[in-house]
């Protein structure tokens, strides 16, 4: 498995725009727009990705709403495998599973449809976000690809918080790209 060198990481780093105070005073929002905008940072990104992956014979890739469909369906699409979106509460319009989360204050829920990984027994399945921050999101979207009778085998970030430890009680292996410490 290559490892992402000094110069590619410290390209993809500086590709990631940061915005003081969104959305609300006190969070430093990474804004991956322009890393996207940016063909060679991208490639760059994808071309890591899917080296990694592709001795893991997965047979889907599933992205978190909304920034893990962009990762998710470029990987997908390199290691020639199904993309299954993991959404917010309301929006798949067929029959769903719910997974709800705990926020800083309150709850959100994401879905998945009851039959995303369509008859393949005990899928292999690897989840995508962009941001791994307190986990919450991420885990009850592994959660969700276990209900439906799929293996969650790696839970994969571009960018993780380190400071929150957001994967500190990941039931599946979690690798990310890119560290803030
Ligand atoms: P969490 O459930 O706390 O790990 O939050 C992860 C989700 O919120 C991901 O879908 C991220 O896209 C988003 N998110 C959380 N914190 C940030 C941040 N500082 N910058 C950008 N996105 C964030």
């Amino acid at each position: 498995m290559e490892k992402l060198s000094t110069k590619d990481t410290q390209i993809l780093l500086e590709s990631i725009r940061d915005i003081p105070d969104f959305p609300k005073k006190g969070i430093v929002f990474k804004d991956i727009t322009t890393l996207l905008s940016n063909p060679k940072a991208l490639d760059i990104l994808m071309t890591h990705l899917e080296n990694r992956y592709q001795g893991y014979q997965l047979d889907y890739i599933a992205g978190i709403d909304a920034r893990g469909f962009i990762f998710g369906s470029i990987l997908a699409d390199r290691l020639g495998i199904g993309f299954v979106p993991v959404r917010k509460k309301g929006k798949l319009p067929y029959t769903t599973v719910a997974e709800k989360y705990a926020l800083e204050y309150g709850f959100d829920e994401v879905e998945i449809h009851i039959d995303a990984f369509g008859k393949t027994k005990e899928a292999k399945v690897l989840l995508i976000d962009d941001l791994i921050a307190t986990g919450g999101t991420a885990k009850a979207a592994a959660n969700l690809i276990e209900k439906v009778g799929a293996k969650c085998v790696e839970a994969c970030f571009i960018l993780e918080l380190d400071f929150l430890h957001g994967r500190k009680g990941f039931n599946t292996p979690v690798y990310s790209v890119l560290h803030i410490e």
